[in-house]
């Protein structure tokens, strides 16, 4: 593997390895930037085919986490670490002991939290042995499911859109087709539903998709239909790769704002949107309410303040609506930038005042 070449191609950074053979723990902290203020990002524990798949994992979400954080004017750089899931039996309670103990030996340099494969009672064991770690129960000061936060920023970010593009103060009567109505999905549906939207929803699981029409009205609509109805606002909260060349062509709407990740299929088809004269509010924009919750958690954990943080999420979106159509650029590469010139500012300057 070209290790080096990795760190170059992310623009690394700084990437700590452990093996305990005691557990059997094979953990990998990618922290990208800390300029910003420690590290942050979750813990993934799945399974790869090679040891490099699991480095290039840990290496592209750690990115991915300097961006949404720098975005949503958090003090934190990004990190992530992937625990290599072992085939055979193992341990799991001192696996995440063993990882604790490893996030401790950094300092506080990184943060871990709750990820793919990672759930609360990982972080209780985490919680054991550092104080490096949030994602813990409200009992132990912590926040709890990040979805609702998500939710209530996605929500503030089609505000912002909608206040964008449909030159409209408010979500009365705008119609949004959200596409997964999960975790995140089912807690937008509820904020759009007390604004007074117009829902329409699909899901793989008809339960889901029936709760959401019973319980906010929404109108069901087959799995391959949600991008091209006739809508307001498109907010893909399912999978990722959901704007791609197939449901690009395909939509009405004026607008897609949701809180999946990695929406675009490829950078291009953030291209394709603005092309079409659609506004796309960048995933790591838009969904970042969750990781603003979480990071409250390191401050001492508030909801009001976490809520008040979220909040400012529509003022982000209505920059980069804003800065796209007065300079002809794509909202995905607006958000880039904005990042950029912060970390660029920091760099020179330290932190801002504000
Ligand atoms: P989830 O698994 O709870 O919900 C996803 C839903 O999408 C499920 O109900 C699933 O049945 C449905 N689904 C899957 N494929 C589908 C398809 N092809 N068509 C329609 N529905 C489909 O996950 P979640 O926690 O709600 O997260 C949703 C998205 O938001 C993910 O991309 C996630 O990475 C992202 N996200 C979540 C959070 C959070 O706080 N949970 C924060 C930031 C980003």
């Amino acid at each position: 593997m070209d290790l080096f070449g990795h760190l170059r191609a992310y623009d690394y950074g700084e990437v700590h390895f452990k093996h305990d053979k005691a557990s059997g723990l094979k953990a990998i902290v990618a922290i990208h930037d800390s300029r910003l203020g420690p590290a942050l990002g979750g813990c993934r524990f799945l399974p790869y085919d090679t040891d490099e798949d699991a480095v290039v994992d840990a290496l592209r979400l750690a990115r991915g986490m300097t961006y949404k954080a720098a975005l949503a004017g958090l003090p934190h750089g990004g990190g992530k670490s992937v625990l290599i899931r072992p085939k055979q039996h193992f341990d799991r309670v001192a696996m995440f002991r063993a990882f604790g103990k490893f996030v401790d030996d950094l300092g506080g340099h990184y943060i871990t939290a709750e990820d793919s494969g990672t759930g609360l009672e990982d972080m209780e064991v985490i919680r054991t042995v550092t104080k490096h770690v949030t994602g813990v129960g409200p009992s132990h000061g912590g926040s709890g499911d990040p979805s609702p936060f998500t939710a209530l920023g996605v929500r503030r970010g089609i505000e912002a859109c909608v206040k964008f593009t449909l030159k409209r103060d408010s979500l009365d009567g705008v119609h949004v087709a959200v596409q997964g109505v999960g975790h995140v999905g089912y807690h937008l549906c509820k904020e759009l539903h007390a604004q007074g939207a117009k829902i329409s929803v699909a899901d793989v699981d008809p339960l889901k998709a029936e709760r959401a029409q019973r319980e906010f009205g929404a109108v069901v609509v087959p799995l391959d239909q949600i991008f091209e109805i006739e809508c307001d606002v498109i907010a893909p909260c399912a999978l990722g790769s959901a704007l791609n060349d197939t449901t690009i062509p395909k939509l009405k709407a004026r607008i897609v704002a949701g809180a999946a990740n990695n929406q675009l299929a490829q950078p291009r088809h953030g291209d394709d949107l603005h092309a079409r004269g659609i506004l796309y509010a960048p995933d790591y924009a838009i969904n970042a309410g969750g990781l603003v919750n979480v990071a409250q958690e390191v401050q001492g954990y508030d909801a009001a303040k976490s809520r008040e943080n979220t909040l400012r999420i529509f003022d982000t979106i209505f920059e980069i609506a804003d800065r796209s159509a007065k300079t002809g650029t794509p909202a995905y590469r607006i958000a880039d930038m904005l990042v950029e010139e912060k970390l660029v500012r920091f760099a020179k300057n330290g932190p801002a005042k504000s």
